[in-house]
């Protein structure tokens, strides 16, 4: 296969665990005959300050050009945010306008823990059972993030609003993903809403059941979003399955499920879109551990492997990474972000050991 990626390595720790990451990107690439041109370009905090904007006109060129986008986190320490004016910050001028331009409304984020690697959440054992396998389906394009904004002042008193919107379209494509991929998987749906409380969300489930008519084989349920927030901590495997959520509500508990695993280093991700869609590791830049060597590349590595399950269709190479990475917990290893009170064993290994030993694992097979 030949295909063109951009690569956003963004700010923080992104320039660090994209290096690991097309360091497995180069070995499945040589391993399986395929022919890769990666192009880099600017993207986030470092774009603005070096070119003036955090989506230069440049990248989206790149990036229009490209077959499928690779990107990592980017964004200042939220003290240092000050540096940049609202309007030209990266959330706003670069991650928004990158999802709404190739219009990626399906956001995939696996919640994976196998009951060999419990120990690494900070649930006790019992909890963890026989492993956490969560797909969380975040819609990525609509809601709250995307609504009309305003901060002002009437009669006297400041304010400010947020709108939410979505329209059937949007609640309906991303359902139908949803449903296609439990059905592939042969797993249960959990649909999460607010239904007792918004609009949005009431439209949202009427939206999704009736969806649901069209997949009699695939058991689905729906639970109101604090009361899933609630579940995930005492009782997570309730939900193995495909988890479907709108924008907001999906930000949230995908980091809450990040934190049960034990780290957000642990959470890669796939956005797609109707033609074009990109990889990204779930959390942010990461600012606090930039630049020395220890951040947990499974997150960037781990969206490699959904760039070949989710864009490319090639799953023996997406298999091949995983188990590549899985074979270096296994083995032993972990990053410092998964040492903590409630987990001390295995040897710490930086950054690029961790790349190191993916390839290694991959070459071997
Ligand atoms: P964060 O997700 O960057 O970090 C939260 C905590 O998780 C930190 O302690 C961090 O060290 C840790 N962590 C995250 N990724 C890790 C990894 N791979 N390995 C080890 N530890 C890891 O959240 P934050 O500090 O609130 O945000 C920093 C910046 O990132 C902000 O500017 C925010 O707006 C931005 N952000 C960007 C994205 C994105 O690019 N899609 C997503 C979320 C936040």
């Amino acid at each position: 296969m030949e295909k063109t990626f951009a690569v956003l390595e963004g700010d923080g720790i992104g320039p660090e665990i994209m290096r690991e990451a097309l360091k497995i990107l180069n070995v499945v690439q040589k391993k399986y005959g395929h022919t890769f041109k990666l192009i880099r370009a600017s993207f986030g905090a470092s774009a603005y300050f070096t070119e003036g904007s955090a989506f230069p006109d440049k990248t989206k060129h790149i990036c229009d050009e490209a077959d499928f986008i690779l990107k990592g986190p980017v964004g200042l320490a939220v003290e240092e945010m000050h540096q940049i004016p609202q309007e030209d910050r990266p959330e706003h001028a670069a991650i928004l306008p990158l999802r709404q331009r190739y219009d990626t409304f399906a956001n995939f984020r696996p919640v994976r823990l196998p009951a060999s690697l419990r120990s690494f959440s900070p649930l006790k054992e019992e909890v963890v059972c026989d492993g956490i396998d969560i797909l969380m389906i975040r819609e990525l394009v609509g809601g709250i993030y995307f609504g009309d904004k305003l901060e002002g002042a009437a009669t006297g008193m400041k304010f400010a609003r947020d709108d939410c919107i979505y329209t059937e379209k949007d609640v309906r494509r991303v359902a139908i993903v949803a449903f296609e991929e439990a059905r592939k998987r042969k797993v249960q749906l959990t649909n999460i809403h607010k239904a007792n409380v918004l609009a949005t969300s009431r439209f949202w489930r009427e939206i999704v059941e009736d969806v649901a008519k069209n997949y009699p084989d695939v058991p689905h349920s729906s639970v109101l979003v604090d009361n899933a927030a609630f579940q995930l901590v005492v009782n997570p495997t309730r939900f193995n399955g495909v988890m479907l959520l709108e924008n907001m509500q999906g930000d949230i508990l995908t980091d809450q499920a990040g934190g049960i695993i034990g780290s957000l280093g642990l959470m890669p991700s796939a956005c797609i879109g109707p033609e074009k869609g990109y990889v990204e590791p779930a959390h942010g830049s990461a600012p606090d551990i930039a630049g020395k060597n220890i951040a947990n590349p499974y997150s960037m590595i781990g969206s490699i492997a959904m760039l070949f399950e989710e864009c490319l269709a090639l799953p023996e190479e997406a298999a091949d990474i995983w188990k590549g990475i899985f074979e270096v917990f296994e083995k032993g290893f972990i990053t410092r972000d998964l040492t903590g009170p409630w987990h001390s064993e295995g040897k710490v290994i930086s950054t690029s050991d961790f790349g190191d030993r993916v390839v290694q694992n991959i070459l071997g097979h």
